[in-house]
This record gives C-alpha cells, structure tokens and sequence, in this order.
C-alpha cells in the first residue's frame, strides 16, 4: 500500500490549561519519512499520538489524502519504545493481534527475519527481536502509516544500527509514510528525508536531509549535532 499524504493545518493540543502544541502546520508527502526531535516534554509522543487518532484535536484540523480524520485508522500503526507484546500469546500470535490474516503475519514475520520463531513465547526473546516481532506486527497491517514513539530508544547501540537498517529496507520497499520521533539525530539524519524540531510547542525548524551535500548549517542544531560529530 502507497503512504498517506497528510496535512495538518492550525493544529492545537491541550491538557487543561497545559497548551502543548501551538498552532502547529505540518505538511508530510505519501512514502515521506520525517524524523521528531526536541528535548524531552516538548510534546512530541502528543502530536503522535493525535496525528494516531488516539488524542482528540484542541483546535485545528488533520488530514489524511485530504479527507478529515478522526479518531484511529486502520492503516496507521505505531511502534513504541517497549514493544507491548502480549506475554501470553505466542509471536505469531503477536503479530496478527488487529491484523487476522495469518499468511500476512508469517510474511511480515519472515520480512522481520523471525519467521523461526513464531510458536515462541515473546518471554524468551531478546529486546531486539521483541521490537522486530513489533515491527512485524505494523507491518502486518498494510500499513500506510507508521507512527515511530522512539522505538530504539532501550536497544544497544550494535541491535540500534541494525534495527535502522531493516526500518530503511522495509521502508524503501513498501514505502509507508514514516514518522519517527527519536532523542537521536544521528539516527533521524541516517533514516529520514526531513528533520523537524519542536520547541516551545512549535515546529522551529524543518530541515531538508540530502546527504549528497554539506548539512544546513544552523545554530540551533549545534547541541544536536555535538552529540553525532
Ligand atoms: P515528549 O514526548 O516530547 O517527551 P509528551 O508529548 O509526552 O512529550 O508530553 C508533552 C507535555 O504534555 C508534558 O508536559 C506532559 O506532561 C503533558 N502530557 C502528555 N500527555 C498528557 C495527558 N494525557 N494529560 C496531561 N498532560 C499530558
Ligand atoms: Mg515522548
């Protein structure tokens, strides 16, 4: 399935009296893959979690190939940084949890390279595999969406790089619109055609990734790019 375009226009998210997201205006084309990045309570996991349909809007409006949208979709998935697999079902059964078609789960099992271990209890798995079988079970779904909530946050830095890899592989192939909030640019520079960081509960900057040429250079990502050099 080919990615959703979506657009969110004059975009406000509250909590009570807690203005989290301000007038946010945001454009992501079908198959793009735009990374988050912004310290820590700036409120990205909300505009996720509003653009998943799991928040309602405070004002403002979201769309998905041009139509409204409200509430959650069938063809958005999100991955998290745990993998919230069910502890009692086995992997296979995992996998096809909102996604019933068993064939569709062993292909997206083989894709994710564990295939080998569908009848295995998510108990006896690695934390790299555990987000595997996670990505199986999004990717089950035929996703036109994948919304990423720092999905490699908790892996070691070796299962991290590998972890990227399979995402930009599966993601060339299939070519899901990817979001992907993550604390590491390095990564977002690695996998994303667009970094944008929040601040202050808006989008202040929105920077093109095209690693043929030198990185725009901008103050602002100096803390960030201290951390990658
Ligand atoms: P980030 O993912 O960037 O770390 P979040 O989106 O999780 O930030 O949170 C942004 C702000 O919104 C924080 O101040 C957080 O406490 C607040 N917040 C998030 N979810 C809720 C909620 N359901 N109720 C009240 N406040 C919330
Ligand atoms: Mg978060």
């Amino acid at each position: 399935m080919a990615g959703v375009e979506i657009n969110i226009q004059h975009l406000d998210k509250s909590f009570g009296s807690l203005k989290v997201l301000k007038d946010i205006n945001f454009h992501v084309k079908p198959g793009e893959f735009v990374a988050i990045v912004g310290k820590s309570g700036c409120g990205k996991s909300t505009l996720l979690r509003t653009i998943a349909g799991l928040e309602s809007v405070t004002g403002g409006v979201i769309t998905f190939n041009s139509k409204e949208v409200k509430g959650v979709q069938e063809t958005t998935r999100m991955m998290f940084q745990d993998a919230r697999l069910l502890p009692w079902k086995d992997v296979l059964t995992n996998v096809r949890v909102g996604n019933s078609d068993r064939t569709k789960a062993e292909q997206a099992l083989g894709n994710v390279g564990l295939l080998e271990k569908s009848s295995e209890w998510p108990g006896v798995l690695s934390g790299g595999q555990k987000q595997r079988v996670s990505l199986a079970r999004a990717l089950a779904g035929d996703p036109d969406l994948i919304l990423f909530d720092e999905p490699l946050g908790a892996l070691d830095a070796l299962t991290r790089i590998e972890m990227q890899s399979l995402i930009e592989q599966l993601w060339k192939q299939q070519r899901f619109t990817s979001i992907l909030v993550t604390h590491d640019v390095s990564e977002a520079i690695i996998l994303a055609d667009r970094v944008v960081l929040i601040e202050d509960g808006g989008i202040s900057l929105d920077v093109k990734i095209d690693l043929q040429r030198p990185r725009v250079k901008d103050a602002r990502f100096t803390v960030y790019e201290n951390m990658i050099l």
